[in-house]
């Protein structure tokens, strides 16, 4: 897993810069905005999924929709490398167009549940950086799931009974952003970005170039 440059300068592990939130609380948003500003350095998963599909969304875009026994084949290949039951239906990220990002020295970003997020921290750990975005009140949080509007009311009401199960989960990520003004939370998630790709511990062969560096005049004329 790893980005490399030819300039000289060190090269990083690539990262998976986790999204987690309760449904409408902006994070879906948040990730194509950051995707259309960093361009090719940032690969969005576009995860598997047995829920329907809603009218806006493209299969392929948004989701690949599959069916349950699609989905069970799947995943008893091994093809995922997480997934989880979220509001009666199946969601997994498919392991090998993540693998291809990372390998083509892309950064990775993720919009996945808490369940997905643990099972990510215990098979990539340190290359994994994960965001809990808050809505700034509940009434914020049900007015977005009602403007949506392509959900019904009965499934609006289950995802806000449902919203204090995922956010008692906020204290497992790395990061908090509360999305009171979306322009705002974008640039914060943006800094997050920014600034894990400058830890010490994702930069390959530092050693060499500093002493590359450090060496004097004289070690370097032969
Ligand atoms: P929605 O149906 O609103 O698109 O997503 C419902 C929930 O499923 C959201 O919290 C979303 O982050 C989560 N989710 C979407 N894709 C995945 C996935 O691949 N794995 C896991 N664990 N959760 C996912």
């Amino acid at each position: 897993m790893s980005a490399t440059r030819n300039d000289g300068a060190p090269g990083r592990r690539g990262l998976l810069l986790v999204l987690s939130s309760p449904s409408g609380a902006g994070k879906t948003t948040i990730t194509r905005r950051l995707v259309e500003l960093e361009g090719d350095g940032l690969a969005i998963s576009v995860s598997h999924t047995t829920r329907p599909k809603r009218p806006d969304e493209i299969d392929g875009r948004d989701y690949h929709f599959v069916d349950q026994a699609g989905f069970a084949r799947l995943r008893e290949r091994g093809a995922f490398l997480e997934c989880a039951e979220v509001f009666s239906h199946w969601y997994g990220t498919a392991r090998d167009p993540v693998e291809s990002a990372l390998e083509a020295g892309r950064d990775v970003v993720f919009d996945i549940d808490w369940q997905g997020t643990q099972q990510l921290a215990e098979s990539v750990r340190g290359d994994l950086v994960r965001v809990f975005i808050l809505p700034p009140s509940l009434e914020a949080l049900e007015e977005r799931l009602k403007r949506r509007a392509q959900d019904s009311a009965a499934v609006v009401a289950q995802r806000m009974s449902r919203a204090g199960d995922e956010m008692r989960h906020y204290d497992e990520y790395d990061y908090v952003v509360v999305n009171t003004e979306l322009g705002q939370a974008v640039a914060d998630v943006q800094a997050i970005l920014r600034a894990e790709r400058l830890r010490r511990s994702r930069l390959r062969g530092l050693d060499a170039f500093v002493r590359g560096l450090t060496a004097g005049p004289e070690d370097q004329s032969d």
